[in-house]
């Protein structure tokens, strides 16, 4: 019998889900009001989609993929980030053709083979979201205010926004090759995965989890003083945008994040209170995706928040994470002719929105209402042949023990008030 779940996997238990819910209501609700509508796009695709659309220098490409040819030969992966397929989306369907900008989130399982640990899991949940079309840093601002917003209303302070630019085509390949001359100096110094990025995309390299090249990194020419006007104008009017609402930043020059794809802005939402995996959110700007995946050139930029981290941090900071449901009512019967009158009872409590319970397993009375003081039933009522008869009935609040006197026919009312 197979009874563990495979290495890097959770289960969710009942008991936990309504967090989740809880959780994924918020978010879908804010994305509501910023404009975004929800897109759903497969679990898998075709593999070359990520090796092209992630990048083959990364880490998820390279290390990371879950990746097996299927029944009919073709070249399958598991989604490792929800970004590619998105894009994939709005080009087979010629989404570009609505009025732009086009926003788009997304509640995705996310698979990648890394070394499980707290806040690093091999199927992982993320809420991510995509605006298409503009190039304006209002954009940007508008996206991490999303952000911010979130955590703000999940009740979470202890949060921190830090942000960067990497430059465009047009800065990025003098930069690239200053980092080049850096790297080649320590190249002894370097994993061999680096080694190999150094002539393909050396701005990988500061981005290595490998502790001796983050020792390297550390000294590594800046994006951030290497960008052109474009790039430094851009970046100005985000900082600037993100003052004048409010919303706290620091500069970290060495974020450069984890996907080939990103251009000028990019950011990270880091907590310290959930351990060495912080980064709760990370996002950036990718002007050059669509077009690498052989569509229109359309500035995009969009961001995904790990949610296994986020609920770490809410339940790390006493964040309300809202209540189990409880049971509304339950119905306690004595003998074959009540019992069908209590489940007649539950279906009609049930269609008016409430969760009513009745005896389905034979229990004696006595058993009965020790089960619904188990399920926290919030009412009880227990229904004989005389209440079955009369139709008069005694609705019993259990917290305070007070009895109240009704009938059958007014009960749904009467719960949905209470
Ligand atoms: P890290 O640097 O921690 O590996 P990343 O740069 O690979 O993160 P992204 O691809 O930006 O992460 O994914 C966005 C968010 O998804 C992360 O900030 C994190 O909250 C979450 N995430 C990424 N990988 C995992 C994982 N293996 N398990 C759980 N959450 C993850
Ligand atoms: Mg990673």
């Amino acid at each position: 019998m197979i009874t563990t779940a495979p290495r890097g996997t959770q289960d969710v238990l009942p008991q936990e889900s309504y967090k989740w819910h809880f959780i994924e209501g918020k978010l879908m609700d804010l994305a509501r009001r910023y404009g975004f509508s929800e897109v759903r796009t497969p679990t898998f695709e075709h593999t070359g989609l990520f090796d092209r659309g992630v990048g083959d220098t990364t880490d998820i490409v390279q290390k990371e993929m879950y990746t097996f040819t299927d029944k009919g030969g073709r070249s399958i992966t598991l989604r490792p980030e929800g970004t590619a397929g998105v894009a994939r989306c709005v080009l087979e369907h010629g989404l570009l053709n609505n009025p732009l900008p086009l926003k788009l989130s997304y509640l995705i399982n996310c698979f990648r083979y890394e070394k499980p640990q707290a806040g690093r899991f091999r199927e992982f949940r993320q809420f991510g979201a995509e605006v298409f079309g503009s190039q304006d840093p209002a954009v940007d601002a508008e996206v991490i205010a999303l952000v911010a917003d979130i955590f703000t209303t999940l009740g979470i302070s202890d949060i921190a926004l830090e942000l960067n630019s990497i430059g465009c085509p047009h800065c990025r390949p003098a930069y690239h090759e200053k980092l080049r001359a850096y790297f080649a100096q320590h190249i002894d110094s370097l994993c061999p995965t680096c080694r190999e990025r150094l002539e393909k995309n050396p701005l990988r390299i500061l981005d290595c989890k490998n502790d001796s090249c983050k020792e390297v990194a550390k000294g590594a020419p800046l994006g951030i003083d290497n960008l052109c006007d474009e790039c430094a104008d851009h970046f100005a009017s985000l900082k600037e945008r993100l003052t004048a609402m409010g919303i706290p930043f620091t500069v970290n020059p060495q974020i450069v994040r984890g996907l080939d794809y990103y251009t000028k802005t990019v950011f990270e939402f880091v907590s310290t209170s959930i351990g060495a995996q912080g980064t709760v959110c990370g996002g950036g700007r990718y002007d050059g995706l669509l077009e690498t995946l052989g569509g229109p050139s359309t500035p995009a930029i969009g961001f995904a928040v790990g949610l296994q981290r986020l609920l770490a941090v809410m339940e790390q900071d006493g964040a309300s994470l809202g209540a189990p449901p409880a049971c509304d009512i339950f119905l306690a019967s004595i003998g074959q002719s009540a019992s069908v009158e209590a489940q007649k009872l539950a279906l009609r409590l049930r269609r008016a929105g409430l969760h009513a319970e009745s005896d389905v397993q034979g229990r004696s009375l006595k058993a009965q209402m020790k089960y619904a003081d188990k399920l926290g039933a919030r009412y009880t009522v227990v229904l004989g042949d005389d209440e079955v008869k009369t139709g008069q009935i005694k609705l019993k609040r259990m917290d305070d023990g007070q009895v109240e006197e009704t009938t059958l026919e007014a009960l749904p009312a009467l719960l949905c008030e209470k």
